[in-house]
């Protein structure tokens, strides 16, 4: 049936902390599976284990249907103009999506009989660009299962400290130096396109200028330089002092390099 304006139930989520949180989310779930009525959830907190370790996710809404399904309610500020909206953007929304789906689904199971968590999520967006809403359904399907492929291919957060030197830690109430110098423990390889996405960018990219390493002139680069992994071994590779001429990459840097000289009448690299 469809549900009658203000009579679904919208359960109170507030409660200490995200564990607090997170387990009031769960008990109105349990709740409302049974409960036989609509169920709008706003703002629930979902615990999703990853790697071992429980993330905690905040959906838009989670709508609980009469029957018991459960279905994933995602609000967006980009529009629907005609009923379609960008392609990518809706991608984009759908994959955020799968992660809440796979969330409630953690929960789910814990329930006897356990509830149906749909795939197919409500994505809410501005009509035509009003302030009116305009709703459509987008299939996760797909979202879902590279989603749940990558979650089960991640290192265990036990295997990564295990490789930590002993007594490694990143609390932050620890001094300057002494963040500075657990964070150094840890190898990284830095590329360019990590100064979009990560906050230690600017620490990676000095310690891998400081090393010479070709990572730092990013990803393609570093593929098709092969063994050279150091810009000092890519120079000797192309002077010719160094690197196997049967190599494909050292002969392309020597053919390089020689064109490079002829051009600049004779100057080396
Ligand atoms: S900047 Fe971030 S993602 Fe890139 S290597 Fe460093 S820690 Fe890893």
């Amino acid at each position: 049936p469809e549900p009658e304006p203000g009579t679904a139930r919208v359960p109170e989520l507030g409660a200490a902390g995200p564990e607090g949180r997170a387990a009031r989310t769960a008990l109105a779930l349990r709740e409302a599976a049974s409960a036989e009525a609509w169920t709008l959830l706003d703002h629930p907190l979902l615990a999703l284990d990853v790697a071992g370790s429980p993330a905690f996710l905040e959906p838009d809404a989670v709508v609980v249907h009469p029957d018991g399904r459960w279905t994933v309610v995602e609000i967006k500020s980009f529009p629907m103009v005609d009923g379609s909206a960008d392609a990518a953007k809706v991608g984009a929304a759908a994959r955020q999506s799968a992660v809440y789906v796979l969330a409630l689904e953690e929960v789910a199971r814990r329930l006897d009989p356990a509830p149906e968590v749909r795939h197919e999520v409500l994505l809410v967006c501005p009509r035509d660009f009003s302030n009116l809403p305009a709703a459509s359904a987008v299939d996760t399907r797909k979202q879902i299962a590279v989603t749940r492929r990558q979650l089960a291919r991640l290192t265990r957060i036990e295997e990564i400290a295990e490789a930590l030197p002993p007594g490694v830690t990143f609390d932050t109430e620890q001094d300057a130096a002494e963040i500075e110098e657990a964070v150094a423990a840890v190898p990284a390889t830095y590329a360019p396109q990590c100064l979009s996405s990560c906050e230690l960018a600017f620490h990676c990219r000095d310690r891998a200028r400081a090393s010479g390493s070709v990572t730092a002139l990013g990803r393609s680069l570093r593929g098709e330089l092969g063994g050279l992994s150091e810009v000092r071994q890519v120079l000797a590779a192309a002077r010719g002092s160094q690197g196997d001429p049967d190599d494909p990459a050292v002969a392309a840097l020597r053919r390089a390099a020689a064109l490079r000289a002829e051009a600049l009448g004779g100057v080396p690299c």
